[in-house]
């Protein structure tokens, strides 16, 4: 893409960004736009307090824009990588729960500002729903959908098909075809389906960023 049409896709994301903030904070939600991973740094690090404690969920877009990384230069954190067996890892992750900001990013975000993710083991959708004092959600443009049903398929059809193969090979039938079958094994990552349509404890923060981010 040269630099004017670059400009022109900019211009657009700009636009339909501030839209999609205007319904996100009509639900709740506080709502930051800002128009690429390097203002979406600077905006997640001002919105970390320094005193707080910092767990996180699978996110490939708070690595992607150097969150992740600041965060552990930066932060006290809980790091569930860093367990030495199953045992402190699920430990780890429970105490992830009652951290003070838990970063993570959504699967698919409905223009009119509600939030959809799917989980395997649900900590992440855990943490979204209540424990944390703040979830600070980052989320590129390529996450936003026109409406909820179409939140929901991108969901499941883009987000939870490209994620299965961070763990293949598993006999899923997404992991052989990179379509979603709507499967019932125990090996399935999709077990817990949370709709966010409003923020009523206040807790969630969104940072939705002008490009394409994650999967
Ligand atoms: S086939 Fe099963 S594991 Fe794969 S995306 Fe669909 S429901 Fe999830």
């Amino acid at each position: 893409m040269n630099e004017a049409m670059r400009k022109v896709v900019q211009k657009r994301n700009d636009l339909y960004g501030a839209t999609v903030v205007a319904n996100l904070q009509k639900r709740g939600f506080t709502a930051y736009y800002v128009p690429d991973k390097e203002a979406a740094l600077a905006k997640a690090l001002k919105l970390i307090p320094a005193d707080h404690t910092v767990a996180w969920g699978g996110s490939v877009t708070i690595d992607e824009i150097g969150l992740l990384a600041a965060v552990k230069e930066k932060y006290r954190t809980i790091d569930r990588e860093k367990a030495q067996t199953p045992e402190e890892r699920a430990e780890l992750m429970r105490r992830a729960l009652l951290c003070d900001t838990f970063l993570m990013s959504s699967n698919a975000i409905s223009e009119d500002g509600q939030l959809v993710n799917i989980d395997g083991n649900g900590n992440r959708c855990a943490a979204l729903i209540y424990g944390p004092r703040q979830v600070l959600l980052i989320a590129g443009i390529n996450k936003v959908t026109k409406d909820l049903d179409s939140a929901i398929k991108r969901a499941r059809q883009v987000a939870a098909t490209i994620n299965v193969q961070r763990f293949a090979p598993l006999p899923t039938p997404c992991c052989k075809t990179g379509l979603c079958m709507n499967c019932n094994l125990p090996e399935s990552i999709c077990n817990q389906f949370v709709i966010t349509r409003r923020n009523n404890h206040g807790h969630i923060v969104v940072v939705l960023v002008g490009e394409d981010l994650g999967f």
